[in-house]
């Protein structure tokens, strides 16, 4: 689903991301940890071209894209686009809009569905993300962890074949943090391919087919989680995960 190679991202000087190779099966759940500063939201960033990089090549179901630090054409930007589907840390809605405005905006202006049908299937995906009663609700009205579901259900109305979550949990109180974490195993279960940056190794521990650990631009070691969190070959690793226990 997803095959990055050689791939690099410089901000001026500073090499953020030095030669990625990451390859995510379609289904599998990727999850990416790492110390702050480590190149991981520039990589999910890099995947669907909110940042461009480089250099190396990108292929999302198919469809590769070779960069030599040239913008990208707009229609291959669409294209890349319209295959990942991103939920940020600070959940991004649409202030003005409620949760169903917010969740059918992308079907109607960017892939020109019908509005009835695009708030058919958006009630739906609040339902899946339980938060049918809240349709009408304004984000300042919703808790941090609702928030956030009705970004996740708005990004699915998108029909990505690729979900990218950059620290999903990281802005919210501890006591919400399990009602999002919910509905992304169910999505796991549901075979929906993600790649997940996270600090919740719990989570990365249980729901994961591949932990990827980065640090200092580099993917220092990718594996399934029984290895990455028990027995990792790299000393960075295990520093790195007695810290944040
Ligand atoms: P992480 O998400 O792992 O904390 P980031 O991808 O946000 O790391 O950042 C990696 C490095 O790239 C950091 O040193 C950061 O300062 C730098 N960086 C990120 N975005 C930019 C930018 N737009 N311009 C310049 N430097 C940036
Ligand atoms: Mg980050």
């Amino acid at each position: 689903m997803i095959e990055i190679r050689n791939l690099n991202k410089r901000f001026g000087d500073a090499e953020v991301l030095k030669d990625i190779h990451l390859r995510v099966e379609k289904g599998e759940v990727c999850c990416i940890i790492g110390p702050s500063g480590a190149g991981k939201s520039t990589l999910l960033r890099c995947i669907n071209l909110l940042e461009t990089p480089s250099s190396g090549t990108i292929a999302v179901a198919g469809h590769i894209l070779s960069f030599d630090g040239s913008l990208p054409g707009e229609r291959e930007i669409r294209r890349l686009r319209s295959r990942t589907g991103m939920v940020f840390q600070n959940f991004n809605l649409f202030p003005h809009k409620t949760a169903l405005e917010n969740v059918i905006e992308g079907p109607i202006v960017v892939k020109r569905v019908k509005p009835e049908e695009a708030i058919r299937h958006g009630e739906r995906l609040l339902a899946k993300v339980g938060l049918a009663d809240k349709r009408d609700v304004y984000p300042s009205r919703l808790s941090g962890g609702e928030q956030q579901r009705v970004a996740i259900a708005r990004a699915l109305a998108m029909q990505p074949e690729v979900l990218l979550f950059d620290e999903p949990t990281s802005a919210l109180d501890p006591e919400l943090i399990g009602e999002v974490l919910r509905t992304m195993r169910e999505l796991a279960a549901e075979k929906q391919t993600m790649v997940i940056v996270t600090h919740e190794m719990n989570f990365a521990r249980e729901v994961a087919d591949q932990v990827v650990f980065m640090d200092r631009g580099r993917i220092v070691e990718a594996g399934p989680p029984s290895r990455i969190f028990t027995s990792p070959r790299e000393e960075r690793i295990k520093r790195f995960l007695e810290k944040i226990d």
